[in-house]
């Protein structure tokens, strides 16, 4: 059962540390886009046979922008052309200033049922400095405004370890998050990415480079007080309330298969992978013909049990040894016995049922993944 997603690849404006395929200024795109995204989602359903999903997620960029009558359009020839399970997790990524009352009526009454909020930050100073577009005020007003248009799965990104910021400061944050009550958290530590402005403002001494001994403190203490909040931690960067982990995201990490449209979108299929081309124009020129694929590669088995390990041992349930064996028909010593044993020899890894990072694993999971590709 593939998962799909839709990338809508337009924004206000450009954030200050962001690096996804994601572009301001293209408001007049938006009629021709999302055409492009209707023939590419009705050829490729030929090709799946209307295959079953239990999960949609329109991401971005952000998809907010658009007018709730172009997102009901893609979701009504997604429903038209695959099997969408009764109870599927149907999300949008939504950004504070994006929204209003009557938007979010209308993304539920066309089906959607979880909504993906970017809050980032609520503090003022912080969002100015992230290249925000929105305030503290408006994050919480369109949280609530979003629980009175009857979304009753809410998550909220968070960015941690942001330049200036100090423990309190993220401490603050997170307690007026969880204060909302949200269904569900993201906390990310924030990545200098390259070629961001943000880069460029490191680079120029005109604002300091991330602590990442500050960082580690942050993810602990996140880890600590979401867990003593009633918020399950089950992969680094994510937080539930028992029965809300995020389908979608599971899917990835489990290794299943997944259907991506729209510009730069990455698909997954067996061993087959590809991906569209990113930029939106091109994109629109292409998108009901396979000309639109930019690359495509069919992965090898041993790229295949690598990436069981690094997705999989993302989540904190970890890798289960039987189900690798089952998959691949190899034990997982056989394949990855030097490395387990070094990580869980210096601790980053424990071996119950389930091989696991520990916590000292958590905060430093690249130097665990870099084992096992
Ligand atoms: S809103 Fe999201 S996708 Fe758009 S520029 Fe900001 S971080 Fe990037």
């Amino acid at each position: 059962m593939p998962a799909i997603y839709v990338h809508i690849p337009f924004c206000k404006q450009k954030c200050a540390y962001c690096d996804f395929n994601s572009y301001p200024g293209l408001d007049a795109a938006h009629g021709a886009y999302i055409d492009a995204l209707v023939s590419e989602i009705s050829a490729e359903a030929a090709r799946f046979n209307r295959a079953s999903t239990n999960t949609i997620y329109i991401g971005g960029g952000t998809p907010t922008l658009l007018a709730p009558e172009q997102i009901g359009r893609v979701l009504n020839v997604i429903k038209e052309n695959f099997t969408v399970v009764s109870d599927a997790e149907i999300s949008i990524e939504a950004n504070p200033e994006t929204i209003t009352h009557e938007k979010l009526a209308a993304l539920r009454d066309a089906g959607i049922n979880r909504l993906s909020m970017g809050f980032q930050s609520l503090d003022d100073e912080l969002l100015e400095l992230l290249g925000r577009k929105h305030t503290a005020a408006q994050a919480v007003d369109a949280f609530r405004v979003a629980r009175g248009a009857g979304f009753e799965n809410i998550s909220i990104d968070l960015i941690f370890g942001i330049p200036g910021q100090s423990l309190a400061n993220w401490a603050l944050t997170l307690e007026q998050a969880i204060a909302l009550d949200p269904e569900h958290l993201s906390c990310y530590g924030l990545t200098i990415e390259s070629g961001t402005a943000l880069e460029r403002a490191i680079d120029e001494s005109a604002v300091s480079r991330p602590d990442e001994d500050l960082q580690a403190d942050m993810l602990l203490y996140t880890m600590d007080s979401l867990y003593e909040s009633g918020y399950e931690h089950y992969e680094i960067s994510n937080y539930a309330k028992p029965g809300f982990a995020c389908k979608h995201n599971l899917t990835y990490w489990d290794g299943g298969d997944y259907l991506g449209f729209g510009a730069g979108a990455h698909s997954k299929a067996g061993r087959a992978r590809y991906s569209n081309v990113a930029e939106p124009a091109k994109y629109i020129e292409s998108a009901g013909s396979d000309a639109r694929i930019a690359e495509s590669v069919e992965q090898s088995v041993a790229d295949e049990m690598s990436e069981a390990m690094f997705l999989g041992l993302r989540k904190m349930d970890g890798v289960n040894p039987e189900e690798f064996h089952a998959r691949f028909d190899q034990a997982i010593d056989s394949v990855f016995g030097e490395a387990i044993e070094d990580l869980v020899g210096v601790g980053l890894l424990v071996r119950n049922t389930n091989l696991r990072l520990t916590p000292k694993g958590i905060l430093l999971g690249n130097e665990v993944f870099s084992r096992f590709v």
